[in-house]
């Protein structure tokens, strides 16, 4: 291993498997790990039967112990650095060990692996690659609902994280201001319990899956910006919709029906013709 490195490890978000084969390498190797909590970090160095010294590294004590760790990674040790769960850096300790590593000349080097970011965008059928992660949203009732006022013109899918006590007051909050957007929330992902569901704002709001208010949860958001369109311009709406990708055609032609007040089959018809347009592409 390279003298004096500083690896950001990726950890589990639940199930101890997912522990990579080159994490649990370095998790041995380095002569310190930096953990956010250290009785939590110790269980699963115990489960892969690691006993290499642990340190504690938390969000409060970021700059302060920061200091500490530079001078050990200085003085030639190499140190990895985890969270609670998932990858250090996102939503959690790790950006100012980092930045500060990197400024001492020293190398500093991502062991990827899970993060409840990834886990729910890939389940999440994505059909476009542009997301907007925003992390957790303010926790108080008139910030969160600011800050989503400045997402409202947002035209890209928004990934959060969020407390199982506020996800209700989330959707409701997002229900209300944008309307009853396509939406999916993902529970306990690797765990036992994991769940997802994806539908609307309003339909998620009356789901069990919101009801536990237990467990940890990623809400994704999808914009719901569609074009304005004339009665007669049904190819400009089911373009919209095969584009957008977030229901199937045979969903799109039943709401399509409902709200233009037209034959299912008609609107079928057209819309075999429309996807068949994207296949010859
Ligand atoms: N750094 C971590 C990562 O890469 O996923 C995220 C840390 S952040 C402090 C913790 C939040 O991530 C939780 O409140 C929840 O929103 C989300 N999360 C973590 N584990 C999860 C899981 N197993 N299922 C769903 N969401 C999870």
């Amino acid at each position: 291993m390279p003298a004096a490195t500083l690896y950001l490890v990726a950890t589990p978000i639940g199930n101890l498997e997912d522990l990579t084969y080159r994490a649990t390498r370095i998790l041995a190797e380095v002569n310190l790990i930096a953990a956010e909590d250290t009785r939590h970090t110790r269980k699963l160095l115990n489960h892969y039967g690691i006993s290499t010294p642990l340190i504690s590294y938390y969000r409060e004590k970021e700059m302060s112990r920061a200091g500490e760790l530079l001078t050990r990674l200085l003085d030639g040790e190499s140190i990895a650095l985890v969270s609670d769960a998932g990858t250090p850096g996102i939503a959690d300790p790790g950006a100012v060990l980092a930045q500060k590593a990197r400024q001492a000349g020293i190398r500093v080097s991502p062991i990827p692996g899970a993060s409840a970011l990834t886990a729910a965008v890939s389940v999440a059928g994505m059909t476009r690659s542009e997301f907007l992660f925003l992390g957790f949203p303010p926790a108080k009732g008139g910030e969160r609902r600011k800050f989503l006022e400045s997402m409202t013109i947002c035209a890209w899918p928004l990934v959060m994280y969020e407390s199982p006590r506020r996800v209700r007051q989330l959707c409701s909050d997002m229900l209300n201001l944008w309307g009853d957007r396509p939406a999916m929330v993902a529970r306990e992902l690797s765990k036992t319990f994991e769940e997802t569901e994806k539908s609307t704002l309003g339909q998620l709001l009356a789901h069990p899956i919101i009801e536990i208010e237990r467990g940890e949860y990623v809400v994704i958001v999808w914009p719901m910006a569609a074009p304005e369109y004339e009665a007669d311009d049904l190819d400009t709406l089911l373009r919209w919709h095969r584009d957008q990708g977030e229901w199937s055609l045979k969903d799109v032609c039943r709401r399509l029906a409902a709200d233009l007040n037209r034959s299912r089959t008609e609107i079928y018809q057209r819309a075999l013709i429309i996807w068949q347009e994207e296949n010859a592409d």
